[in-house]
């Protein structure tokens, strides 16, 4: 009868640790360049995933932070990143799934940096503001939705000193050609326009250390130039958002996200940004395309980038 007990916490234990579905951390230290993903997720309401956000580490710090959607926040903390290490903060376009966690992130933030933060995003149209205006009409000392975090735009007002400077550019979206929008240091970041519906929205690709990673966001897949941008990268991030066998107006089903990484001859391929799909079956149809190397996202993964 004891040992009935005994086996049968065992195999409840196993049972637990098979089904553990918390975020677990993986460290990226003591790698030279590595990625980690710090929200897997996309628009819908998942308790595994943030919203989207990936953290490149170079030489054992954060350097490059894309994107940081609803929950990033926390995970960023997680990870172990301080907003200290980080040369630039590259944004791919403003739906709330990419962006929400800016105001959260940067609260307070003057008291962890003194330097001010190089950031990157896309250009506007009619439907939506370009990254600078967005920046204004969250921050903006007089105007904006949190005037005291004013000095994260210039503001010198006393009471708006509340967010370490940020330091502006954007990327025109439309343009055919890549855009260097970060050159120091060993590092050189590019950005190119992608397909997103009527949202501006940029891919990103960064290159250091002889590897270069890219990520391509929210994309319908059908700018051929992607192919090119994303050509022998070490890392490519798809997303993997639709089921297999379905159209969006806005993002890649499994077979175009596999095509393009087959095409574009990656060392790897990560998908994130997981939807709520038969993910098994939008897996299979994917790999119909691709046979290269392939991690599922999750929310702390850390992959190095060789
Ligand atoms: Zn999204």
């Amino acid at each position: 009868m004891k040992r009935h007990t005994h086996i049968f916490f065992v195999i409840a234990l196993l049972f637990m640790q098979l089904n553990n579905t918390s975020a677990s951390a993986q460290s990226c230290a003591g790698q030279p360049v590595a990625v980690q993903i710090l929200g897997s997720g996309g628009p819908t309401l998942n308790r595994l995933r943030a919203s989207s956000s990936y953290l490149l580490w170079i030489d054992n710090r954060a350097r490059v932070l894309i994107d940081l959607g609803g929950g990033a926040y926390l995970r960023f903390a997680e990870a172990g990143a301080k907003l200290s290490d980080l040369s630039l903060l590259a944004v791919t376009h403003l739906d709330p799934d990419h962006i929400a966690g800016l105001p959260a992130l940067l609260w307070l933030s003057n008291r962890s940096r003194t330097e001010p933060l190089p950031t990157v995003g896309p250009s506007g149209n009619d439907i939506v503001p370009g990254y600078s205006t967005f920046l204004y009409r969250l921050f903006d000392g007089k105007n904006g939705a949190f005037q005291i975090m004013g000095s994260a735009l210039g503001d010198a007002q006393t009471y708006s000193q509340q967010s370490v400077r940020l330091d502006v550019s954007v990327v025109d979206a439309a343009k055919a050609e890549p855009s260097t929008v970060y050159n120091r240091a060993g590092m050189t970041v590019t950005a190119l326009g992608v397909p997103h519906g009527e949202v501006p929205t940029l891919a990103y690709r960064v290159q250091t250390h002889g590897v270069s990673i890219v990520i391509g966001s929210d994309q319908t897949g059908t700018n051929p130039a992607f192919v090119r941008f994303a050509r022998g990268a070490n890392v490519l991030i798809m997303h993997l958002t639709i089921d297999a066998g379905t159209k969006h107006p806005v993002h890649a089903a499994p077979d175009v996200v596999g095509q393009i990484a087959q095409e574009a001859q990656v060392g790897r391929l990560i998908v994130s940004h997981i939807g709520p799909i038969d993910r098994h079956a939008a897996i299979s149809e994917l790999k119909r395309f691709y046979s290269g190397p392939l991690t599922i996202g999750a929310d702390l993964q850390c992959t190095q980038v060789r």
